[in-house]
């Protein structure tokens, strides 16, 4: 009788095999599909490319605490801080990170770091095209992850650029930055 049971078994597993000859077939035309993520898809919670936040101001939510840094167990993020002053304001804090660098030769996009920050300075974007020849190219530099509008204008939703659209957004940043700065300033 042990021969009817596999009979029944194989049957079964080929129940499912026909049924899902008989579904719509989804195809997702990477990276020739329309929109910003050029036929990719992914959930919403995806862990991409960190993204460093601004507040309502526009100044930087890193007050330079390094308990990202801390937390991280690849020993990826590598940080500077430097004091604000009152003609050069670029946290709401005392201090700033004046260089903040990501390995991504290293990083296993664990989240820890966005659970450490105290001030929701980084996050996790749904950046995703990292692949390069080149793993120098993979250590991202602060004006890089930098996001060029406030968290609560969406600034989560950074997707990868084309590296002209990359430019733009960088030089943007450091634009909003210097205009925020100049803006406290006059407060
Ligand atoms: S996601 Fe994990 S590995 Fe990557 S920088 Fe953050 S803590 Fe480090
Ligand atoms: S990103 Fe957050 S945890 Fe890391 S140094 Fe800045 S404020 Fe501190």
């Amino acid at each position: 009788m042990g021969y009817l049971k596999n009979i029944g078994a194989i049957a079964k597993g080929m129940s499912i095999t026909f049924k899902e000859m008989f579904e719509p077939t989804t195809v997702e035309n990477y990276p020739d599909g329309k929109g910003p993520l050029r036929g990719a898809g992914f959930q919403e919670r995806f862990r991409g490319l960190h993204v460093l936040q601004r507040d309502e101001s526009g100044l930087e939510k890193c007050v330079a605490c390094f308990l990202c840094a801390a937390a991280c167990p690849s020993n990826c993020i590598y940080i500077e801080a430097a004091e604000n002053t009152e003609e050069h304001r670029i946290s709401g804090a005392e201090r700033y990170a004046k260089v903040y660098n990501i390995d991504y030769n290293r990083c296993i996009f664990c989240g820890y770091c966005v659970e450490a920050c105290p001030t929701d300075a980084i996050t996790h974007g749904h950046g995703f095209e990292l692949a390069t020849f080149n793993a120098t190219s993979l250590i991202y530099r602060k004006e890089q992850l930098l996001s060029n509008v406030a968290a609560h204008n969406g600034a989560n939703a950074v997707f990868n650029n084309s590296d002209s659209e990359k430019q733009r957004s960088i030089s943007g940043a450091v634009e909003y930055s210097q205009t925020a700065s100049v803006e406290t300033n006059k407060h």
